[in-house]
């Protein structure tokens, strides 16, 4: 599926809040502590890691940046590109522990 085209799907179940910015910000935030929680049982607990749920919780996470970002009036496919184009400036050969350590931006 292209980003576009789930951000056009997954925004008919938006709702009318006054405050979407808001609205959006704490689920991201509350969506990630899900996933972080599940992580967190895992790790620390002896939980089994189910991907099935951190499949269903980063859809979640994924649906609170579109509905940000169809906010602001931004595409997913637009924060896709700037991504790529950040990290292709920050690591052009791939990830580098000595390029991260010695990041300027
Ligand atoms: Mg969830």
């Amino acid at each position: 599926m292209e980003l576009n085209e789930y951000q056009r799907q997954a925004m008919r179940t938006k709702g009318d809040e006054k405050e979407p910015l808001v609205i959006a910000a704490l689920g991201l935030s509350g969506e990630t502590g899900e996933v972080n929680d599940h992580i967190k049982k895992y790790l620390g607990h002896g939980h089994k890691l189910d991907k099935t749920y951190i499949t269903k919780e980063l859809g979640d996470i994924l649906w609170y940046i579109a509905y940000m970002a169809d906010t602001l009036d931004i595409s997913l496919e637009d924060i896709a590109k700037a991504n790529i184009e950040k990290l292709a400036k920050r690591y052009p050969d791939g990830f580098s522990k000595e390029r991260s350590l010695n990041r300027k931006d």
